[in-house]
Order: structure tokens, then C-alpha cells, then sequence
């Protein structure tokens, strides 16, 4: 057990903290705990979920640009399918299929070379024409486009359900959940020194979203970054042994 102090006054103990309770702080830190960490706290602002996760569309694509992104992606889809077994809760995940258009020849080209990559990562995805795309999507006019990449395994979740999937998940694997809580050290100190000072050496901080690159003068404490680039590709350096 390692000892940080988030400021009421007295140190209190944690194997791993947990800055945001959003679908990817929440599912971190459940994933934290399945992981064998004795005490796992979520610290947030708000209340779980009011943040981006609860707004978005929830459509699942496990057809990313980039290996590290596919992986990812038919992760988290076989992830969402496992859920009401393995956990008694789901995200409400529907495999509706998932069709990416392209528009001109050049995302043709791009498109088709996804789509073998992807294939060579186990993905099941093909490329149609545009009168193939038509077939599966009636309402699609086939002369709007050139073809694209489908991938019947995709689909969509029911956001408001997921908070509420991995908000009950949390509370059964007995993560603590302090809401209405801000995190103001990573959010506002400049090179996050008093923030760096308070944890003693080798705590795990898991920054989510755009806070996270500035948590890299942390000093001596190890800090695992998720951080979102320009393209709102993620992870580049993540380390995580579903990758492994
Ligand atoms: C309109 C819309 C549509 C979208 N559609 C899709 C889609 O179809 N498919 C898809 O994959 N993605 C979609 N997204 C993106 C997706 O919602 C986000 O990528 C995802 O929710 C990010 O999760 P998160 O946990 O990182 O962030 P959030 O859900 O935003 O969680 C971050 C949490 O951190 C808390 N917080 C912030 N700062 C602090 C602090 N200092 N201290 C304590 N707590 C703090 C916030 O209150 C918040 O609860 C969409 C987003 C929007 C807005």
C-alpha cells in the first residue's frame, strides 16, 4: 500500500487513484482492481458520468486506422458482449454493423488498405461496393459514394446505460468512488510540482483526456498517461497488457 494525501487533511492510503469517472476512468478503474490492486479510488468532479460519457452517440468502431486502435477497438467490443455474462450489468451493446464510406479515390485507396490491415489483425471487415453497400443499407444511395468498409461486428452502446453499467461495477468490486471532488493540482498547477510532491514515489496516477500530457513532470512518481492526440487517435503511450 503506498500513501498519497488528496487534501482533507490527513494522508490516506491507495494503490492507484484514478482522476475522472468517465467511461474511461470508470472502466480503468474497475479493470484496477480486477487486476488485483487492493484499494482503487475514483476521484471526480462531478458525478460519474456527467462528463462526455453520458453525451455521446456510442457508436463501438474496432475499424481504427492504426493496429494499436483495431486492437483496441475488437477489445472493447468482445469486452461490451462479455459484460452481462461476467458481470450481471451491460452497456447495452448492439452489433448493428458499421459502414465507413469513401467519397473520392484516394480514400479509396486508403480505405482498402485499412481494410487489409485490419484483416491481418483478425477483424472481420470487407470492402463493398458502393451496389454491395446498398444491399446491406437500403437507405444508402449508391451513387453517392465509392464503395467503403463494413464491419458487421460493429455497432453502438446505450451511453446513459454504460455509466450506469460501470457505475454499479465499481461499487460490487468495492472501488471507492469520491465524486464532487476536483482534482485542481493536475488541472491547474503548471508543471504539477505540488501535486508531484504530495504522492510518495511510485504511486500510479492515471491522467484521462487532456490533462494528461502535462502530467509528465511528475518526477519520481510513475505515471501511466492516456493521453488523446490531434486526430483523436489515443494511447500512444499506453501500456497495457491487453496489448501484450
Ligand atoms: C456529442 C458527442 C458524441 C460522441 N459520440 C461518440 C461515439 O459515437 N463513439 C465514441 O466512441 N465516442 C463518442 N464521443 C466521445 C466519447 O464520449 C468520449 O471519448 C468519452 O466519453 C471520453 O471518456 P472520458 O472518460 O475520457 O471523459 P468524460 O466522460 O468526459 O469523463 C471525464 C470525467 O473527468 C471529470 N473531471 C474532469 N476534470 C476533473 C478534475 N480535475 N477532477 C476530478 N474530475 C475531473 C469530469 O467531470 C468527467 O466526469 C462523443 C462525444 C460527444 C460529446
Amino acid at each position: 500500500m503506498r500513501t498519497t494525501d488528496w487534501g482533507d487533511g490527513g494522508a490516506r492510503r491507495a494503490d492507484a487513484v484514478v482522476i475522472g469517472g468517465g467511461t474511461v476512468g470508470g472502466w480503468c478503474a474497475w479493470m484496477l482492481r480486477q487486476a488485483g490492486l487492493e484499494r482503487v479510488v475514483v476521484v471526480e468532479r462531478s458525478t460519474l458520468g456527467r462528463g462526455a460519457s453520458s453525451r455521446a452517440a456510442g457508436m463501438v468502431r474496432s475499424q481504427g486506422g492504426t493496429p494499436t486502435a483495431v486492437q483496441l477497438g475488437i477489445w472493447s467490443r468482445d469486452f461490451y458482449l462479455r459484460q452481462a455474462d461476467e458481470l450481471g450489468v451491460d452497456s447495452g451493446f448492439v452489433a448493428q454493423g458499421y459502414f465507413m464510406p469513401a467519397f473520392d479515390t484516394e480514400a479509396v485507396r486508403i480505405g482498402q488498405a485499412r481494410v487489409a490491415m485490419q484483416k491481418g489483425l483478425g477483424l472481420h471487415v470487407d470492402w463493398l461496393s458502393a451496389s454491395e453497400a446498398a444491399s446491406v443499407t437500403p437507405t444508402l444511395a449508391p451513387d453517392a459514394h465509392l464503395g467503403g468498409s463494413y464491419a458487421p461486428g460493429d455497432g453502438w452502446l446505450d451511453p446513459p446505460r454504460n455509466v450506469l453499467a460501470y457505475s454499479i461495477a465499481l461499487h460490487r468490486a468495492g472501488v471507492e468512488v469520491i465524486e464532487r471532488t476536483e482534482f485542481t493540482a493536475i488541472i491547474f498547477q503548471a508543471k504539477l510540482n505540488r501535486f508531484a510532491s504530495t504522492l510518495h514515489e511510485g504511486v500510479e496516477v492515471f491522467c484521462l483526456g487532456v490533462a494528461a500530457p502535462q502530467a509528465g513532470d511528475c518526477g519520481d512518481v510513475v505515471a501511466f498517461l492516456v493521453p488523446f492526440d490531434d486526430d483523436g487517435e489515443f494511447a500512444r503511450t499506453l501500456h497495457t497488457p491487453i496489448l501484450a
